[in-house]
């Protein structure tokens, strides 16, 4: 499978590029060249398939022969060793629980894919690979747990001082080993920009092998289509089903639009936002403006100009009737944030996080009499324990899932937010 570049579909590379490389050097974002449908024969065996033969099969479709079969299986069946239960909150909308993995949020999934084909490949060749990356929270912590102790891979994560919550503080700080986490003294946008030059500083690239595990990684997204095949294998009769993502860059959206290439029955997507609401405006009135983000209590979906919007594009071709036909927008204030997680609780006696809220929220407003609705559960409540407990007004216990991980032992370094530190401690001066 090649994959091309959405700015010239003449550049095309390997599965393995696209993945050491990330983002093409002409900054467009790598796409497969094709979405080749899943053969009849899985389609009449879908239905009592095992999870890990699923991944394996979706996962041979976008990778080809670049991973051999034996390989590509046992990376599959890491990825996919936790579950993803689909929980009835209505009778007739269902949660797609995508937080049962090692940092509680759905991108475990695309972290330990990621971290598992680049450890293949580095294993073949020998070489050492140093991963950088910029967190704002989630990411970091996923990526962190799904590289932790794979050979020949170097981590390094950037976080914002102050900035990130009390329990993602202790998944980005808690590893040891190849992982090793910066405390910078500035933003988030000041860690972004940080990375930013060690990708573009050629005399650092000389010396070490930097790469990116950011969410526009290819290897990210392929595996973030499984988990849509598995709703469907939980519904008794999936007629009519209407898919709602709750998004920031837009790739969980993408990868389910994948899935729907591939030959999944979704009758539609919502695409749920916060307040930072550029692809609901697009999808109402054809006008794409990127945005500054605004900060809301769902903070990982505080994006003003997603990276993958292109992407899901080009799924459609570029073509705007084609999206409309397919998705349509949704957005919730934070005041809603806060209503929704409490009346769902009050009513269903189902715990929500900000996130997941936006999916309830938009499939309470959007689902018409003969559809049935599943939305995307992207974290714990754990994860956002504070918005939670302002939503409820009271506090709540989550008992051991907690207190072990306060309890270990964390390491980080503190550095200023200026590059020339930054590049120091990659070359271990
Ligand atoms: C990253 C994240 C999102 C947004 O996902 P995108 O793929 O960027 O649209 C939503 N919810 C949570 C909890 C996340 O961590």
């Amino acid at each position: 499978m090649k994959y091309y570049s959405t700015h010239n579909v003449g550049h095309k590379v390997s599965f393995r590029e696209a993945v050491f490389q990330s983002l093409p050097p002409d900054n467009g974002l790598y796409f497969p060249e094709e979405t080749p449908a899943l053969s009849k024969s899985f389609w009449s065996d879908f239905p009592d398939m095992d999870r890990v033969d699923v991944a394996f099969k979706i996962a041979r479709s976008f990778v080809g022969t670049e991973i051999p079969e034996e390989d590509l299986y046992r990376i599959v069946s890491e990825t996919v060793d936790f579950p993803t239960p689909l929980v009835a909150v209505e009778p007739n909308i269902h949660s797609l629980e995508l937080f049962h993995g090692p940092t509680w949020a759905f991108k475990d999934m695309g972290a330990r894919f990621l971290s598992r084909c680049m450890g293949h490949f580095t294993e073949k060749t020998g070489e050492e690979v140093h991963i950088l990356v910029a967190t704002s929270g989630d990411t970091g912590g996923a990526v962190a747990a799904g590289f932790h102790g794979v050979e020949g891979v170097q981590v390094t994560l950037l976080y914002p001082e102050g900035k990130v919550s009390a329990v993602q503080q202790r998944q980005l700080t808690s590893w040891g080993d190849n992982i090793t986490a910066l405390e910078v003294k500035g933003s988030f946008d000041d860690c972004q920009k940080m990375v930013k030059q060690a990708f573009l500083d050629t005399s650092l690239n000389n010396k070490i092998h930097l790469s990116s595990a950011n969410s526009i990684n290819i290897a990210r997204l392929i595996p973030q289509s499984f988990y849509y095949f598995y709703a469907f294998q939980a519904l008794p009769n999936p007629e009519g089903v209407v898919v709602c993502v709750p998004s920031g860059n837009y790739g969980n959206l993408t990868a389910g639009l994948l899935a729907w290439k591939l030959g999944l029955p979704v009758h539609r997507f919502v695409a749920a936002s916060n307040a930072n609401t550029v692809v609901p405006d697009y999808l109402r009135t054809g006008e794409y403006h990127p945005q500054p983000s605004v900060q809301t209590y769902a903070n990982a979906m505080d994006v003003g100009a997603p990276s993958n919007f292109v992407r899901m594009l080009e799924v459609f071709g570029q073509s705007y009737e084609k999206v409309t036909n397919m998705i349509s927008g949704f957005s919730l204030q934070d005041p809603d944030i806060l209503q929704t997680i409490e009346q769902c609780y009050q009513q269903n006696n189902y715990l929500l996080d900000p996130h997941g809220a936006i999916g309830y929220a938009a499939m309470q407003h959007s689902l018409k009499d003969d559809e049935q609705g599943i939305f995307l559960e992207t974290a714990h409540p754990v994860k956002f324990l504070d918005v939670v407990e302002k939503a409820l007004g009271h506090s709540i216990d989550f008992g051991d899932k907690i207190d072990s991980l306060m309890q270990k032992t964390t390491a980080q370094k503190e550095i200023d937010a200026d590059y020339e530190a930054l590049k120091g401690f990659l070359l271990g001066e």
